[in-house]
């Protein structure tokens, strides 16, 4: 079995449209952990003849806002430990929000390739907009637009090479 590359971050930012431009098929789906419903979508992708398993986590949770956050960093916790690289999304249009800053918190700590990978940069005024990702201090960043294409071969790129 080849690598496997987790993408964690909040909600909306645009993780599953990436993992579904990347893969070719689809392996696994649902699993249940202590009556919260987890989903988490693992596919098959390579880049550069280089193979890998990709993990789409977040999904749904029922319940308040608070379990939710409790779920989020549960999925980062699970993704940290079995993953060999991670990819940070957040979303360019929202900006740094809270949620992305405790993501952030966790992933300083962690000794594996870390992708902070800056989503819905559409055009060029977002890509100037990114900069201010640089605050979660996790250093430099790919800027991509998981909807046109556009970035995801420079992320894809630096990413096996560290697989
Ligand atoms: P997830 O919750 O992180 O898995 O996010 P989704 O992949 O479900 O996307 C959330 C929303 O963001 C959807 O309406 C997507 O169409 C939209 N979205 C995803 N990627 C992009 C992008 O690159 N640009 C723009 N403008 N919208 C995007
Ligand atoms: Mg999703």
């Amino acid at each position: 079995m080849g690598a496997i590359v987790a993408i964690v971050g909040r909600p909306n930012v645009g993780k599953s449209t990436f993992f579904n431009r990347l893969i070719q098929r689809r392996e696994a789906i649902v699993d249940a952990v202590s009556g919260v419903t987890r989903d988490r979508h693992y596919g098959k992708s390579d880049w550069n003849g280089k193979e890998f398993s990709l993990i789409d986590t977040g999904g749904y949770v029922v319940g308040s806002d608070d379990i939710f956050e409790k779920e989020i960093d549960k999925q980062v916790e699970l993704a940290i430990d079995e993953a060999d690289a991670i990819i940070f999304m957040v979303d360019v249009e929202s900006g740094v929000t809270g949620m992305d800053e405790d993501v952030a918190k966790l992933l300083r700590r962690v000794d594996k390739p870390i992708f902070l990978a800056i989503n819905k940069v559409d055009n060029a005024q977002r890509e100037a907009d990114a900069v201010e990702f640089y605050a979660l201090g996790l250093g430099d960043y790919f800027t991509l637009s998981s909807i046109n294409g556009s970035g995801t071969g420079e992320l894809l790129d630096a990413l096996v090479k560290e697989l």
